[in-house]
C-alpha cells in the first residue's frame, strides 16, 4: 500500500490540516508545527491539540504516515555557538510539539557548514545536536532528508547520511527522507528503473534501506548533478513520470509517507491521482 500526500497548510491551526489533506485525496500528509521562518512560535493550545488528534482519527491519518517538517531556520551543525544553540533550542521545541500532537517523525535538513568548519566537523555537530535532543523527548524519530547540496548544506552525498547515524547513539529513532528533486540533483540518476535500482542499491549499501522512513516526491527543474533546488511539478521536470512509476511499484516504498512539496498547489489532488494512476 502506498501512502501519497502534501505538505499542507496549517493556517488557522495545526488541526486544520488533516481536513486540508482529505480534501485532496491524499493518504499522508506533511506540516510545519511552527512558523517555519521565525524563531519564535506560541505553544500548541490544549484546543490544537485534542482537535487535531481527533481530526487525525475521524479522517483515518495514523501518525505513521504524518512527516512534520522542521523550520528552515534551523542548522543543527552551526559552526558557531550562539547559532547552534538558538538551532538546538527551536529543534528541541519542535520535537516538543509533534511528542504534543502524538506524531511519531520530525523531517529535518542536516545542516550547514557555512566554509567555516569543515564538512566532518559539521557532520559530528549535527549528530551530537540529534543525541542531545533524542535524549530530552520520547517515542518521536528524526528523519534525515538528503539535499540537493547547495552552497554548503551538507546532506546530499549518502556518505554524510550513514557518518550520521553512525554517531547518533539511539539508532532506533532514526531514519532517513530521500527527497528525488534533491536525490537527482545532488548527482544521483533516478531518470530510469535501471538507474533508480543502481541508486537505491547504493543507498542500501551506504546507509541502509532499513532507514528509508519517508519520501518526497518532487520533480526537478533542473539537470542530473546540478547541486540546484528547485521543486517542480510530476512528470513536467527534468525528471519525468518514470521515477516516479518506478516507486509506485516498488514495495520498498510501500507503508512510508511520501510527500510531494511540488510548486503548483493547485494541482496536488492532480498529481496524487496521477502517482496512483501509475501502479500497475
Ligand atoms: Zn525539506
Ligand atoms: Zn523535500
Amino acid at each position: 500500500m502506498k501512502y501519497i500526500g502534501a505538505h499542507v497548510s496549517i493556517s488557522g491551526g495545526a488541526e486544520k490540516a488533516p481536513q486540508n489533506a482529505k480534501s485532496i485525496g491524499a493518504k499522508a500528509f506533511a506540516i510545519f508545527t511552527r512558523n517555519q521562518r521565525r524563531w519564535m512560535s506560541k505553544p500548541l493550545t490544549d484546543k490544537n491539540i485534542t482537535q487535531f488528534k481527533e481530526n487525525c482519527k475521524s479522517a483515518g491519518y495514523d501518525p505513521g504516515h504524518i512527516l512534520p517538517h522542521d523550520s528552515y531556520l534551523i542548522n543543527l551543525g552551526h559552526p558557531e555557538e550562539e547559532g547552534l544553540e538558538k538551532s538546538r533550542t527551536a529543534f528541541l521545541d519542535e520535537m516538543q510539539r509533534c511528542e504534543q500532537l502524538g506524531l511519531r517523525y520530525l523531517n529535518f535538513h542536516p545542516g550547514s557548514h557555512l566554509n567555516r568548519i569543515d564538512p566532518d566537523h559539521c557532520l559530528e555537530r549535527i549528530a551530537e545536536s540529534i543525541n542531545l535532543t533524542l535524549g530530552q523527548t520520547t517515542g518521536i524519530t528524526v528523519v534525515i532528508e538528503n539535499t540537493a547540496g547547495q552552497g554548503t548544506n551538507m546532506g546530499h552525498r549518502f556518505e554524510h547520511l550513514a557518518r550520521i547515524i553512525d554517531n547518533v547513539r539511539d539508532k532506533t529513532r532514526i531514519g532517513v527522507c530521500l527527497d528525488t528533486c534533491h536525490t537527482y540533483s545532488a548527482g544521483y540518476d533516478i531518470k530510469t528503473a535501471r538507474a533508480f535500482e543502481n541508486t537505491l542499491r547504493e543507498f542500501d549499501n551506504i546507509v541502509g534501506i532499513s532507514y528509508l522512513k519517508a519520501m518526497h516526491l518532487n520533480d526537478s527543474k533542473k539537470i542530473l548533478g546540478s547541486r540546484v533546488d528547485r521543486h517542480e511539478s510530476i512528470g513536467k521536470g527534468s525528471l519525468g513520470l518514470e521515477p516516479f512509476r518506478f516507486i509506485m511499484n516498488d514495495p520498498r516504498f510501500d507503508h512510508i509517507p511520501m510527500i510531494l512539496e511540488t510548486p503548483d498547489q493547485s494541482i496536488w489532488e492532480e498529481e496524487i491521482r496521477l502517482l496512483y494512476g501509475l501502479i500497475k
